[in-house]
């Protein structure tokens, strides 16, 4: 699915941000700047919906995870992340928790030629009943990449500041999560002041 695809869909769930990377994406469904926070994860429905959404950039193998166990992860994985973009030290039980969860999948590759040459195919495992910590390790996958890759310090928090998404600026002079939610709400904000002051 390509990126628009997928943050159209998401947004028509009643989402705001899809296609970052899988731990970035699951961080930003629930809004923490509100109080008390919003959870766009709501119940057991929207939860496989948002799983559904991201199947393709989970191994065969995944199972869709309960909204229990997808929210206990979230709420370490959003710790993790909060914690990258204030620079603050992170909590150890959240780093804990991850290592837990990565701990519950392997994988294996195997080795298979074809008629246009070598290639590998990655085999996840988990405990059988428990394949959806198959889907569960591609998100401690995807933050373990972030955190140590070449974007951890592109990790941003939406400018706009009744927003508290999190999103990978692949350009320096983005400055929100969305354009047609965020960026668009700031303009038409600067828009109103301009014309209807005093
Ligand atoms: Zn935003």
């Amino acid at each position: 699915m390509d990126a628009r695809s997928r943050m159209e869909k998401a947004q028509a769930a009643g989402l705001i941000v899809a296609g970052e990377p899988l731990a970035v994406d699951l961080a930003d469904t629930i809004i923490t700047s509100t109080d008390p926070a919003t959870d766009l994860l709501p119940d057991e429905a929207t939860c496989r919906l948002w799983w559904g959404l991201q199947q393709d950039r989970l191994p065969d193998e995944a199972a869709t995870p309960t909204l229990a166990v997808t929210v206990e992860l979230r709420s370490a994985v959003r710790e993790l992340l909060d914690a990258q973009v204030a620079v603050t030290v992170p909590d150890p039980a959240a780093v804990a928790y991850v290592n837990e969860v990565a701990a519950r999948v392997s994988a294996t590759r195997r080795l298979e030629h074809t008629r246009s040459g070598w290639t590998t195919v990655t085999a996840h495992h988990a405990t059988a009943n428990r394949r959806y910590d198959i889907a569960l390790g591609a998100v401690t996958d995807s933050l373990m990449d972030l955190l140590t890759g070449p974007a951890h310090d592109r990790l941003r928090r939406c400018q706009n500041p009744v927003c508290s998404m999190l999103f990978v600026a692949s350009d320096a002079r983005r400055r929100f999560c969305t354009q047609n939610i965020c960026a668009n709400r700031t303009r038409v904000a600067r828009h109103y002041q301009r014309h209807h002051r005093g």
